[in-house]
């Protein structure tokens, strides 16, 4: 093998966990490959997920005028008919434009591109199949990156039409705006795009087989959150198992184990997701996956083979572009030993929901589990100027803190620019701060952050109550 195909290492996918894990090994002089089966680079974050799926929310939010109705009255439309085509030729071109971004960077920084599927030759050797050419490349790599992501899980006997039985990938090539819809799994992304629907005016059914949707996040938030959905005709059928879904010339008729029959113009799935390795033929480099195809690593994401690391959605939780993109960046700097600390466990968890929701740190049912004594402090949006300007009347901000020493365990946030403002108190838990720095900062007026130094005086009250008593 010449010296042209022989790299220090090889990604094998372009998504945010490769393309990080690329750019950050060639900052470091190295030469680096990646190999990319789709014609897009970007992965699902730039092509069919992240940016496609919150590109269309906003053309949402905005073409409905959803955001503007408590000041305008609810008959408020920025357009009356909406249409597929208006929806996603905001999409696709963002999309164009990310994946140019992602183009550029990794040509920027020499990072050569293979187009075609990559697998396992030996535990050295990649080889790429290019269908399109009908070539096969081998290259050869010191250190492997897998970033190869996931696809929706199809449940067998469900037939995807790709008109009314839709996926999350299907669903940006949607052919009609359906006026009903079922949505199986109350996950992140089922709970995004029943949103979405919903402001689109769709009756919209959510069907979940657990208990209660969103487990992982504060009890009093999904509450909201599933308030306000009732509110936009969403209902919810929790404990709820589908066994059909029949496809008919005017729709769809969705049967649920308990015998309901939930009539729906679309249906569409968000049932979770699987692991891309199988292509991968992973036994020739010593590797194996899970039965959900997914490839265990440790805390440098390295797997079992000391030069190959996994990093994103191939490796489980929790499976977000943010992490991907940290994970990339840090298994290679651990491949070619440059200095590196592992993932903060501090890492926000933000669903774009409509309204939206953002947290991190501990809820209040962790806290009562690990017996921490704290407090809440609480600011509602409709008591701040900038909450009135916005219209926004029903977003809140909680802060749990230390009643020990005033550290600020978690922050929890519904409304308006949620996923933008978890990250002040991001910034104070991260540098160990108590909620005294959030009492004591001036904040700029009128602005949504105040809800912090407002959540922060409702604590410290409440506090000093606790503190006079004793
Ligand atoms: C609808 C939806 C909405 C989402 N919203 C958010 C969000 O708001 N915020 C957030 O942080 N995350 C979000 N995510 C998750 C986010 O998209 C993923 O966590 C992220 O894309 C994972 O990155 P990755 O690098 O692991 O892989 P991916 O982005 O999945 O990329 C993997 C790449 O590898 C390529 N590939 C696969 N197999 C091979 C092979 N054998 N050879 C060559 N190439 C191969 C694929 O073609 C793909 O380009 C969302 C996901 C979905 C589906």
């Amino acid at each position: 093998m010449g010296e042209f195909n022989r790299y220090d290492l090889v990604v094998i996918g372009s998504g945010p966990g490769g393309q990080k894990a690329a750019i950050a090994a060639a900052k470091l002089g190295k030469r680096v490959a990646v190999v990319e089966r789709g014609t897009q680079l970007g992965g699902v974050c730039v092509n069919t997920g992240t940016i496609p799926s919150k590109t269309l929310r906003e053309a949402v939010l905005y073409l409905t005028g959803m955001n503007q109705r408590e000041l305008y009255g609810a008959s408020y439309r920025v357009k009356a008919d909406i249409t597929p085509a208006d929806l996603l030729a905001r999409t696709h071109h963002v999309i164009t434009r990310e994946n140019e971004v992602v183009r550029s960077q990794l040509l920027r920084n020499r990072v050569d591109t293979f187009v075609g599927m990559g697998s396992f030759i030996d535990p050295y050797t990649i080889a790429v199949d290019d269908p399109a050419h009908g070539e096969r490349i081998t290259i050869e790599a010191n250190k492997i990156v897998i970033a190869v992501g996931t696809s929706p899980r199809r449940p067998s006997g469900v037939e995807f039409d790709g008109y009314r039985v839709l996926d999350s990938d299907s669903i940006l090539d949607l052919k009609f705006i359906p006026t009903s819809m079922v949505v199986v799994g109350a996950g992140v992304i089922g709970i995004e795009y029943a949103s979405m629907f919903a402001a689109l005016g769709a009756k919209v059914t959510v069907i979940e087989k657990r208990p209660t949707m969103l487990d992982f996040c504060d009890r009093e938030v999904v509450e909201a959150l599933m308030y306000h959905l009732r509110d936009q005709a969403v209902t919810f059928r929790f404990g709820e198992e589908v066994t059909e879904v029949a496809v008919g010339q005017r729709g769809t008729v969705t049967t649920l184990e308990s015998g309901k029959r939930i009539p729906a113009e679309a249906v569409m799935y968000s049932a979770g997701r699987v692991g891309l390795t199988e292509p991968l033929n992973l036994e020739a480099a010593g590797l194996e996956a899970d039965a959900r195809n997914r490839i265990f690593v440790d805390d440098n994401y390295q797997t079992k083979v000391d030069h190959i690391y996994a990093v994103g959605d191939v490796i489980g939780f929790p499976a977000l572009a943010a992490t991907s993109m940290d994970q990339g960046r840090i298994a290679a700097y651990h491949a070619f030993g440059e200095p590196t600390s592992t993932l903060t466990s501090l890492q926000p968890i933000g669903i774009y929901s409509i309204p939206e929701v953002s947290y991190v740190g501990a809820t209040e049912a962790d806290l009562t589990k690990d017996a921490i004594p704290y407090e809440v402090g609480v600011s509602r949006y409709r008591e701040l100027a900038r909450g009135q300007l916005a219209g926004d009347s029903s977003g809140v901000l909680k802060l749990l803190v230390s009643t020990d020493d005033l550290k600020v365990l978690g922050v929890h946030i519904f409304g308006t620019s949620a996923t933008e403002l978890v990250h002040i108190g991001q910034a104070v838990m991260g540098c160990g701060g108590t909620v005294e720095y959030l009492v004591d900062a001036v904040f700029n007026y009128p602005t949504m952050s105040e809800a912090y130094k407002v959540a922060a005086l409702d604590v410290m009250n409440k506090i000093r109550a606790l503190r006079n008593f004793e």
